[in-house]
């Protein structure tokens, strides 16, 4: 065969499969470019598996008349003047390649109207050759059709995978775009079934809920950036969720990261995460974890890839120590099952026999199957080796009885101010507090399980002489909620260990108010008395008016009181929360 020059279709199908591998390439390529355009509805309906048809609706800025058209053509871009622009590019596209090669390989239709004008207009590309341009009527924004993806390079049609498997590359992907985008509402509809959708709430949570099911979620911890120890880095963000350790798979395709929005591939990433769960998950277990990095656009490369699905870091060493140091401490810090390194804790309680069984261990090895209806397969729990992992305080197991509430802040160092799907949230910080401890100590004796408690060194206490009557009268009961107590003759008692929630405070003032309170002669019943004393704990441990709460220990306190039997009231019986509903608001602000 002689050299000749390709002709402009042929080059152009050659360079469309750098970008076009499949058909959950042209939905990333189209989702990223209606997000790009300020999208706050998008819509991806599938037929065929992606071979028939990939439309995807949105409601941004559309583009104009004049412009439609030069969309198609190969480097046409508006997001980029010089190479310059890519030192800090804020925007998913860039590379002005991918309508070009998408319609290279595909019938495509492009049908929008720019916010700025009154008409709209059509365009249709085969196979990279224009077929027409036509006005049309259309609302603002834009509708791309891709039908017969790969009709001419039949090659590429033969070795996609089964449709079951590029059904759930769509599925994963969409689902990963609602992650990293709460505010824009999603809609995908595989084979006319709606398969996944977001609310478009603005709340990573509500994406995830969508995403894992209630019951996955449920075992989710929120992440958060924690300081660097070095300040001459430039910072990282981090933010997200990931699981406690009764929560893992057996991969980790579970493990989802983000830069600045965008959907990235890194192993060192993902190993960083997979780290900071050492000694915390059995080997073959990985966690669930979401995670948006944020970082300066000049300190990342975005383009290392034709599908951008890699970047390079300018300092990776420092965005690893972030991405760890912010999933350990959420892991450490926050986790019902790891002991708190500041605290002495009783390992004598923590024997695994002692812990629920959970069914499905041997499930574990699984491979999950095929996405359903926008979900994963039901969460496979396993229990965490208890050497490893001595049992703390607090197990966000219930299901949720709250919205998902979203800290707004304190006021008058009493109330916390709160935002939910219905309007506004106003919570007593010591009567909600109380309400988590309590139903928390009534669970495990319900469920005969060990109190949470802190071992102490046994430094005598010395009590008035009737307060101490009233302690050896209820030695037994108190042992039972978690306390050792040994009498040391007189009015002295040895406390060896405490309950969770009021290990925070001398034993001798908690012991005086016991004493006080629950007096033996108030209550006989031997149920009823230890009611009492969970009561007396509860209140006791919870926050006091007056005391000033950092955000986390909110967000914290929230999160447990959404998972909590009787989240509307404290356990005396007093209210924990005063709900405005937006109509409330409209109504005071004579609205309506
Ligand atoms: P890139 O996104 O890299 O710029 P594309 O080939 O994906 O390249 O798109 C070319 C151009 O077409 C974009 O720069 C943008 O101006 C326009 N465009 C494509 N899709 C949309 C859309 N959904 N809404 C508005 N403009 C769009
Ligand atoms: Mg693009």
């Amino acid at each position: 065969m002689s050299i000749h020059v390709l002709s402009d279709v042929v080059t152009a199908q050659i360079a469309a499969g750098e970008v076009v591998e499949r058909p959950a390439s042209v939905v990333k390529e189209l989702v990223e470019n209606a997000l790009d355009a300020g999208a706050s509805a998008i819509t991806v309906e599938i037929e065929d598996s992606g071979k028939g048809l990939i439309r995807v609706g949105d409601d941004g800025h559309g583009i104009s008349v004049s412009e439609a058209a030069l969309a198609f053509e190969r480097h046409s871009t508006s997001k980029l003047f010089t190479i310059e622009d890519l030192d800090h590019i804020t925007t998913l596209g860039f590379r002005g390649e991918a309508l070009a090669s998408i319609a290279a390989v595909s019938r495509a239709t492009v049908t929008t109207r720019h916010r700025d004008e009154t008409a709209g207009i059509t365009v249709r590309v085969e196979g990279g050759e224009l077929r027409y341009e036509r006005p049309v009527g259309a609302p603002v924004g834009t509708i791309v059709a891709v039908e017969n993806l790969f009709f001419n390079t039949p090659a590429r049609l033969k070795f996609l995978k089964s449709d079951s498997t590029e059904r759930k590359h769509i599925n994963t992907l969409v689902t990963h775009y609602a992650m990293a985008y709460p505010d824009v509402r999603f809609r995908l509809i595989q084979e006319g079934r709606e398969q996944f959708h977001s609310s478009g709430s603005g709340d990573l949570a509500d994406v995830l809920v969508e995403v894992f099911g209630l019951d996955a979620f449920d075992n989710m911890l929120e992440v958060y950036s924690q300081p660097s120890p070095r300040p001459d880095v430039p910072p990282v963000e981090v933010y997200g969720f990931c699981s406690t350790p009764d929560l893992s798979r057996a991969n980790r395709s579970h493990i989802v990261l983000f830069v600045n929005g965008r959907v990235i591939a890194n192993q060192s990433l993902t190993y960083a995460v997979v780290q900071a769960y050492q000694t915390l998950l059995p080997t073959g277990c990985f966690p669930l974890a979401v995670l948006m990095i944020t970082l300066a656009p000049e300190d990342i490369d975005v383009n290392v890839h034709p599908t951008k699905a890699e970047v390079r870091f300018r300092l990776p060493d420092v965005v690893f120590a972030a991405v760890q140091r912010a999933v350990r401490h959420t892991v450490i810090d926050q986790s019902p099952a790891v002991p708190d390194p500041y605290r002495e804790v009783n390992d004598g309680w923590s024997g695994r026999s002692t812990r629920p069984t959970v069914p499905g261990e041997d499930q574990l090895h699984m491979e999950l199957g095929e996405i359903d209806p926008g979900r994963y397969s039901s969460p496979i729990t396993h229990i965490p080796d208890s050497t490893a992992i001595p049992a703390g305080p607090e197990r966000p197991l219930r299901p949720r009885t709250l919205p998902i509430l979203r800290v707004i802040g304190q006021v008058g160092a009493m109330y916390i101010v709160t935002e939910g799907p219905a309007g506004l949230y106003l919570i007593d910080q010591h009567a909600a507090h109380a309400r988590v401890l309590y139903d928390q100590m009534r669970r495990q004796r319900t469920a005969h399980q060990p109190p949470d408690r802190y071992e102490l060194d046994g430094t005598p206490v010395e009590l008035p002489p009737h307060a101490a009557r009233q302690i050896e009268a209820l030695l037994e009961a108190l042992s039972l909620l978690g306390f050792e107590i040994e009498p040391f003759g007189g009015n002295t008692f040895r406390v060896r260990a405490i309950p969770a929630p009021v290990s925070e405070q001398a034993p001798g003032d908690v012991l005086y108010a016991l004493a006080q309170e629950a007096s033996t002669d108030r209550v006989t019943d031997e149920l009823e008395l230890e009611e009492h004393l969970m009561f007396c704990l509860s209140a006791l441990g919870a926050y006091k008016a007056g005391e000033i709460l950092d955000h986390d220990q909110m967000q914290a306190l929230i999160r447990k009181l959404e998972r909590c039997e009787n989240p509307h009231t404290s356990p005396d019986g007093h209210p924990t929360l005063i709900h405005i509903s937006g109509e409330d608001l409209a109504r005071q602000f004579g609205r309506r």
